[in-house]
């Protein structure tokens, strides 16, 4: 049997990270990087780890920042066939600093990037013809032209008996310009796998209950929905079934990539046939093993490293 093959289409970036806590980066201060990154780039590249068939449409700039990307998604298998070199602008990129209580800041450098010249094209068609599986995120929907290129993808994969799947990736410096709730509507009613990460799940239910919000969602065609809790864990619900799934004990040293890490777990073990409950495990110490590496795709994981932490809470199902 064909393995199935996953598809994501958005921003390869780097990320530069501050090396100290604190607010903001108005002050010269210390950096580590450049990271290969961007939110569906780390997915893709640990359902590659993972032995999944996957690629990603993208653009990068003809820069070191994008030959590091493309080099490090080639290597760990990723088809890359879709991705574009800009003739004319740079490889996107983001600075992240942590807040001492953790929260997070950003200036992004995407749509007006190399990222912001991705668009239909001979590779990106044919990416889209093989995909049994879209991942869309949210973050991917920086532009007009990148939220109609995914609704045109999801239309195509679903079309074809297709799965599509749905990571919102909230990012407040990245949304100003409000594509991602255009498309929202359109998106999740055409999601089968969601998966919010703590206050997304209400993210078109504002102001419901965790019930409430549930249960709109399944009406609205959502088949499973996984919700991601950082270090309180994660939860999987489906119409018949709640599983909670407590987090891996870890060290967290950086917890950015932990959600699409654990995205690309659960999807891939879920493509796979796996049952929720195994899935859940498998995404959650994915997760774990992700937080505990700096740069976001630095603690992507293999199969034997996730299914060895996996079992520490007991016998997979
Ligand atoms: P991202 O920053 O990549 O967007 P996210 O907000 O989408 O992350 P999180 O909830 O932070 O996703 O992390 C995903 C999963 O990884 C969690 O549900 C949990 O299972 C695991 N995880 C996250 N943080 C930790 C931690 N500190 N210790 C153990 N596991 C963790
Ligand atoms: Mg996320």
């Amino acid at each position: 049997k064909r393995d199935r093959y996953i598809a994501a289409i958005g921003e390869i970036v780097v990320e530069i990270m501050a090396s100290e806590r604190g607010d903001g980066f108005t002050e010269a201060q210390p950096f580590v990087g450049p990271f290969a990154s961007g939110a569906p780039a780390i997915f893709i590249h640990q359902a590659a780890l993972l032995g999944q068939a996957c690629g990603i449409a993208s653009c990068v700039g003809d820069d070191d920042f994008g030959r590091m990307n493309l080099d490090r998604l080639r290597i760990s298998g990723v088809d890359v066939r879709a991705v574009a070199i800009s003739r004319t602008r740079p490889t996107g990129s983001a600075f992240v600093r942590y807040a001492a209580d953790g929260s997070r800041q950003f200036i992004f450098n995407i749509a007006h990037s190399a990222c912001g010249e991705i668009a239909e094209s001979e590779p990106l068609h044919a990416m889209v013809d093989r995909t049994d599986h879209l991942h869309v995120m949210g973050s991917s929907l920086f532009s007009e032209s990148l939220a109609a290129l995914t609704l045109d993808g999801i239309s195509r994969v679903k079309a074809r008996g297709g799965t599509v799947s749905f990571d919102p990736n909230v990012r407040p410096e990245a949304i100003a310009d409000g594509f991602l709730h255009h498309s929202l509507p359109a998106i999740l009613s055409q999601t089968d796998v969601f998966l919010p990460s703590g206050d997304e799940l209400f993210i078109a239910h504002p102001g419901s209950r965790e019930r409430e919000a549930l249960d709109a969602l399944f009406d609205n065609g959502v088949t499973v929905v996984v919700h991601k809790r950082g270090s309180a864990g994660a939860r999987y619900h489906d119409r018949a079934l709640t599983i909670d799934q407590s987090a891996f004990p870890v060290d967290e040293t950086d917890p950015t990539g932990a959600g699409d890490s654990f995205g690309a777990t659960f999807l891939t073990y879920w493509l796979r046939g796996y049952a929720p409950k195994a899935c859940l495990q498998m995404a959650a110490a994915a997760g774990a093993i992700a937080v505990t590496k700096q740069g976001p795709m630095e603690g992507a994981a293999s199969a034997n490293e996730i299914e060895a932490l996996a079992k520490t809470t007991g016998a997979l199902t």
